[in-house]
């Protein structure tokens, strides 16, 4: 995969996937609910985003925002990197404090979501890491996502997938994996889809039913919140 990968320029792809997920800093809505008062994306403890082998050479020769992750935590330490995907390396940056929104990775401006695809090898649009329904403001509050994010996550993914298809094989299966988790809980899978609009996709048979943004769900302690919405967090 890497291999396809060596002529990725990622300066222009960050240029193109620069639109933040909301037109506020969605990151002073989910801190207050993390004990260090950090967003939870932002926090290795909760989240270690990982970086393509081509893109940490890049980001190595561009800033000093990142180094490699380790724990001092054996288990967590061996447990992470039998996770990470081949030809992708766990990065840390040096605390939200100090983020260069222009080094970010590509997790890191994906983050909630993934790009989903069906059964048939389409990819139709966003879903989110169902693991992060707790702590990811975000997660309970599709609404706010905007069509220029949605737009540049779907031009990203589909030039990535182009250069590298091992890439959109990989999250094929994670698609169909979260299709059997979800089948498993009786839950329906909320999908930002590349169209604009959104829908739940029934795990068992794929089958998608258009649904309204005041139809998405909430989760955890922003089930509550969602019931007060604050002004800036209109359906757009
Ligand atoms: S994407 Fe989610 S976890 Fe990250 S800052 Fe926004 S609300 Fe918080
Ligand atoms: S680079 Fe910025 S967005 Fe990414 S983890 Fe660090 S602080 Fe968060």
């Amino acid at each position: 995969m890497t291999d396809h990968l060596v002529s990725l320029d990622f300066a222009s792809l960050y240029a193109n996937f620069h639109a933040p997920i909301a037109a506020f800093d969605c990151g002073e809505r989910c801190a207050p609910y993390n004990e260090r008062g950090v967003p939870f994306c932002c926090d290795t403890r909760h989240m270690v985003p990982t970086a393509y082998q081509k893109e940490w050479e890049y980001l190595q020769g561009s800033t000093d925002l990142w180094h490699l992750w380790a724990s001092d935590d054996l288990s967590l330490d061996a447990q992470l990197r039998q996770q990470t995907p081949e030809g992708m390396v766990l990065v840390e940056c040096l605390g939200h404090r100090l983020c260069q929104r222009n080094y970010r990775t590509i997790t890191c401006r994906a983050f909630p979501f993934f790009p989903y695809i069906t059964r048939q090898g389409d990819f139709i649009g966003l879903a989110a890491y169902w693991e992060f329904e707790d702590s990811c403001w975000v997660i309970s509050n599709l609404q706010v996502v905007t069509s220029e994010y949605r737009a540049q996550f779907i031009s990203t993914f589909e030039y990535l997938f182009d250069q590298a298809p091992q890439e959109q094989e990989n999250y094929q299966y994670f698609s169909s994996l979260m299709r059997r988790v979800f089948g498993r809980r009786h839950r329906a899978i909320c999908l930002l889809h590349r169209n604009g609009q959104y829908y739940k996709v029934t795990p068992r048979n794929g089958r998608m039913r258009l649904i309204k943004p005041s139809q998405l769900p909430s989760f955890g302690p922003y089930r509550l919140a969602a019931e007060l919405p604050f002004p800036d967090e209109i359906n757009r």
